[in-house]
């Protein structure tokens, strides 16, 4: 993925160092953590994943209606305020670190059903979700799923990404940069942002709204298709491509005295199947998830504006059950 420079570990010690240090100052720069809920990704991954968790953390409303002090807003360094989660119907920045938990006891932190804030209106939705759903799905689920299905298939060096990739290293033999990861990635990136892209542009002309309002509100609807698919993309890749690189790269660091291993599995191989259980059920539940936002989004419009709708949304979707299919 990265240029060979970057195999190097002091280049690597060096990268980590530069960023540890710019955290630092950030720390000092800015009060109140506004490192962690501005400057790091990992915060929208985080706030991202969080859609799709079991747990909620929220508060009782019965004791917060009367209440004066707001010692749980008080306790949490990241400015949020608990009591307003159930109403918001989001968790906003919230960490889980539990501070405002030890300072009331009418916070609540409970099971619930899998993504079930995603079944109803989202206050202050974002588009920085949405953009993390999309951006998440192209640079790990598509490009994983590429990488491990399709570019070394028969026929793979007919994709134009592939073609690309052997045009440029033949022209340039000794370059740094890893021209097939660089080129499925960018290819999935696009294909993510087109078919998104029309689809969002369909939904705004067919509902006759606000571009994007539909996309920060209806956009949500992807986060299965980023967060489950990349589960079953990320347990393909471990089996074919990653455990026996990690071994391996143990083997020669260390210099044991083991012979390399093999992958354990291939594309092929037939039990690696099961991982597309996964494929299955996250475009099924985007599917459910597009088609009920957007009634949610529009519910004055007729069944079939809803159902025209979401099929312009569901392209990105059916392009990766497409693929799930001939794969
Ligand atoms: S959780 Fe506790 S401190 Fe916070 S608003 Fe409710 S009662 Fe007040
Ligand atoms: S769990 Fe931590 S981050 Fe979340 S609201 Fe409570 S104190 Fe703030």
């Amino acid at each position: 993925m990265f240029p060979a420079l970057f195999s190097q570990p002091y280049v690597v010690a060096l990268f980590y160092s530069f960023f540890t240090l710019l955290a630092f100052a950030f720390y000092f720069i800015f009060a109140d953590m506004s490192y962690c809920a501005y400057i790091c990704p990992i915060s929208a991954i985080r706030n991202a994943f969080s859609r799709d968790s079991f747990m909620w953390l929220g508060s009782y409303e019965s004791a917060c209606r009367t209440c004066t002090t707001f010692e749980c807003a008080k306790a949490c360094e990241f400015d949020q305020s608990p009591f307003n989660f159930d109403k918001n119907n989001s968790m906003g920045d919230c960490t889980l670190c539990m501070d405002c938990a030890n300072s009331c006891a009418a916070i609540s932190y409970k099971a619930k059903g899998s993504g079930f804030s995603l079944l109803k209106p989202i206050r202050k939705a974002r588009n920085v979700d949405v953009w993390t759903y999309l951006l998440l799905f192209a640079f790990m689920t598509l490009t994983l799923k590429f990488t491990a299905v399709w570019n070394h298939a028969p026929g793979g060096e007919m994709l134009p990404w592939m073609w690309l990739t052997h045009g440029f290293s033949q022209a340039y033999p000794r370059s740094p940069v890893r021209f097939e990861a660089l080129f499925t990635l960018l290819f999935s990136v696009g294909i993510t942002l087109l078919l998104a892209g029309v689809g969002f542009r369909m939904a705004a002309r067919t509902l006759k709204a606000d571009r994007s309002r539909i996309f920060r509100e209806v956009g949500y609807a992807y986060a299965p298709l980023a967060l489950i698919a990349s589960l079953g993309v990320a347990g393909e890749s471990f089996f074919t491509r990653y455990f026996h690189s990690v071994i391996n790269g143990f083997i020669e660091a260390f210099h044991l005295p083991c012979h390399f291993i093999a992958p354990l599995a291939t594309p092929q191989t037939p039990w690696l199947h099961i991982f597309v259980f996964f494929d299955y059920l996250a475009v099924g539940w985007t599917l459910f998830l597009l088609w009920k936002r957007v009634t949610l989004f529009a519910p004055e419009k007729s069944v079939s504006k809803h159902l025209v709708t979401t099929l312009w949304l569901s392209m990105l979707p059916v392009f990766y059950l497409g693929l799930t299919f001939f794969a």
